[in-house]
């Protein structure tokens, strides 16, 4: 230790000693087991989008009366010592059952005038996962990506096939126009217009017709994490496509670091890896999970792809994104409880 590094220490010693006397956090403090750690944390999404700030307020308090109903499902299960996937799993399927967001019940329409949908469920202290793609006829896709994990030695089935897996597993099957909605009809209209007036093979990007992808990220009592994500994909969507919702290392990952689901322009979410990027950040560059989740929405992505939830094995919960809003709820054992649209919400 050289001379200035000891005429310091006496001064650390005595703001360290000072901060905790009069109880104010040191900004580099998380939290630690003792001075009122994180037992656990949860963060949902709804989706992130152009959301307009001027839509009818009813509209909007809609929104936060399903993230408030949800995060407090998460919440109380979560102070009763579920596990995080049980909660991710229990979360994302009442998202999917709510027609305001696009997954399960209320999915956007394919180019095809049929819903096709994604879903995937990571279990951080283990790496198992499961997933499934483009499923036409499965209620709770969410569920049907866990039996994947849990009754396959498989991560991801797509397309018949996992409708076919769904069949044997005597989860709940719907015909496909179960999950329509006059709102998303509208919206593949609109779409299939745009697409007509440009005379383009694929519809331009217009994220107020696709928000509402849904995604939760749990820290549990016991310390593990989990990911799942559902969505419907993106309206007008090609037939077939599969988006990054069930590409593990893309729109949802868990690993002993971090829990991460996003929301937004599947395609960029792939092509950057962007779930797996926040953690690997973690890992190699010894970042804390919001800088790596903020460096990695703002720098990585371009400014309307969307966003992410995210939470440490700490319980610190980060929630970036590059879009006019993100659907958002969290929660920690701490008595946080939030629920965000906008930017300048916390
Ligand atoms: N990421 C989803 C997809 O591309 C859509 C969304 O999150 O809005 O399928």
């Amino acid at each position: 230790m050289n001379s200035r590094m000891h005429s310091a220490l006496p001064v650390v010693v005595t703001w360290s000693l000072l901060l905790g006397l009069v109880g104010l956090p040191s900004c580099t403090s998380g939290p630690k087991r003792g001075d009122g750690a994180i037992e656990y944390a949860i963060a949902i999404h709804g989706g992130a989008g152009t959301i307009d700030r001027n839509a009818p307020a009813e509209r909007l308090q809609a929104y936060r009366e399903a993230m408030t109903r949800a995060l407090t499902l998460g919440r109380d299960m979560l102070a009763a010592g579920s596990s995080a996937l049980d909660v991710c799993e229990a979360v994302v399927r009442t998202l999917e059952d709510d027609p305001l967001f696009n997954a399960g019940k209320g999915a956007v329409f394919n180019d095809a005038g049929q819903h096709e949908l994604d879903a995937s469920i990571m279990d951080g202290s283990t790496l198992r996962c499961g997933a499934v793609a483009g499923v036409r006829t499965v209620r709770h896709p969410i569920t049907l990506a866990r039996k994947v994990m849990t009754e396959t030695r498989h991560v991801l089935l797509a397309g018949d096939g996992a409708d076919a897996f769904a069949k044997g597993m005597g989860v709940e099957l719907v015909e496909n126009s179960w999950f329509d909605t006059p709102r998303r009809r509208r919206s593949l209209e609109r779409a299939l217009e745009q697409r007509d007036r440009r005379g383009a093979l694929v519809p331009p990007r217009d994220r107020r017709l696709d928000y509402g992808t849904v995604g939760c990220v749990v820290r549990d009592r016991q310390g593990n994490l989990a990911a799942a994500t559902s969505t419907g994909g993106m309206t007008a969507k090609r037939w077939g496509r599969i988006g990054d919702s069930p590409i593990l290392g893309a729109g949802n990952y868990a690993d002993k670091n971090a829990a991460i689901s996003c929301t937004g322009t599947g395609e960029e979410f792939i092509r950057h890896a962007i779930a797996r990027s926040v953690t690997a950040r973690m890992e190699f560059g010894g970042r804390s999970l919001e800088d790596a989740a903020h460096a990695v929405v703002h720098d990585v992505l371009r400014k309307g792809d969307g966003g992410l939830i995210a939470v440490d094995k700490d319980g610190n919960i980060a929630t970036p994104f590059n879009s006019s809003g993100m659907y958002r709820a969290m929660a920690d054992s701490r008595g946080r409880f939030d629920i965000a649209i906008f930017a300048d919400e916390k």
